[in-house]
């Protein structure tokens, strides 16, 4: 399945872009894996005329959005994103109808009608940067609450008012402090995602997203990794003579829906074809470009 891959990305001027949380049969054959940012980065500039997007639905959508020239496919059509669905249009209008001196900020996991209301969207990587970058002192921060809370932390000068308040990746919030008794019970540092709960933050040796991770791993030699597990292997991957803890049952399900398999018949049957509204696209495209403005 491997060769038939690498022979049809050649022939087809394709791209396989894969998220840090992907199994790792499809980790492998991708051209480049990352988190939110990184592949939204990949996608802006790729020469492929084809993108196979291996994520969530949020992910694909932010690869059209910034390419809405080029063809892009998701291997699976029912891969979304539960956090991202937890925000809807209506709920913005409204609490912008209640907020209009607020600026709206929104995570890059919500839906691409979502962002075409943003003034700007951010990722777990630049989220602080972000806010900070605004002239506005209340911003209207969604879907995730947690990473409301850390970005309210990092910049006590403004006001962040999380939109639904206590949204939430149900993988990530399930992280608690048994979790954090058991790693430092078998030692090693702990690194956690800013969409875990306050309390866990707040125990962990240090908080980044995926792709901070991978960063900051340098620093010790054993990390208890407080994420989507598939993280773990990835690190372990790119620092074989480290040891990197998951925890079993952090799993993204609808991250998991992708397989080798899903991959090749994607690239042999040009599907599922990402499609959006013009006008959708490009209003979200102007709030996804101006995080990329700020963040480099
Ligand atoms: S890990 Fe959580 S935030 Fe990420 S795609 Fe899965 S449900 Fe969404």
């Amino acid at each position: 399945m491997k060769e038939k891959i690498a022979t049809l990305k050649k022939e087809k001027n394709a791209v396989i872009l894969a998220h840090n949380y992907q199994l790792p049969e499809v980790q492998d054959v991708a051209d480049f894996t990352g988190d939110s940012l990184q592949l939204a980065v990949q996608a802006k500039e790729t020469t492929a005329d084809l993108i196979v997007f291996c994520g969530v639905l949020f992910m694909a959508e932010t690869a059209k959005i910034l390419n809405p020239s080029k063809k892009v496919i998701m291997p699976v059509s029912d891969a979304g994103c539960p956090l991202a669905d937890q925000l809807t249009p209506e709920m913005i209008l409204a609490a912008k109808a209640e907020h209009p001196e607020a600026a709206v900020v929104l995570y890059v996991n919500s839906t691409a009608a979502c962002k075409a209301l943003a003034d700007i969207v951010c990722t777990s990587a630049n989220a602080v940067a972000v806010v900070e970058s605004l002239a506005e002192d209340t911003v209207l921060f969604g879907p995730d609450s947690n990473l409301a809370g850390y970005v309210q932390r990092n910049l006590p000068e403004k006001t962040i008012i999380p939109l639904p308040p206590g949204g939430h990746c149900y993988v990530h919030s399930e992280f608690t402090a048994e979790d954090v008794e058991e790693a430092r019970r078998r030692g090693g540092r702990i690194i956690c995602h800013p969409e875990c709960p306050a309390e866990i933050q707040a125990a962990a040796d240090v908080i980044a997203s995926t792709g901070g991770m991978v960063r900051e791993a340098t620093g010790a030699r054993v990390w208890n990794v407080f994420t989507e597990k598939e993280m773990a292997w990835r690190l372990k991957k790119i620092y074989p003579d480290r040891t990197f803890y998951a925890k079993e049952s952090a799993v993204c399900h609808d991250m998991k829906k992708t397989t080798l398999a899903d991959v090749l018949r994607a690239l042999e049957e040009e599907e599922y074809d990402i499609t959006l509204p013009g006008d959708v696209m490009e209003r979200a495209r102007g709030a996804i470009e101006r995080m990329i403005a700020v963040s480099g």
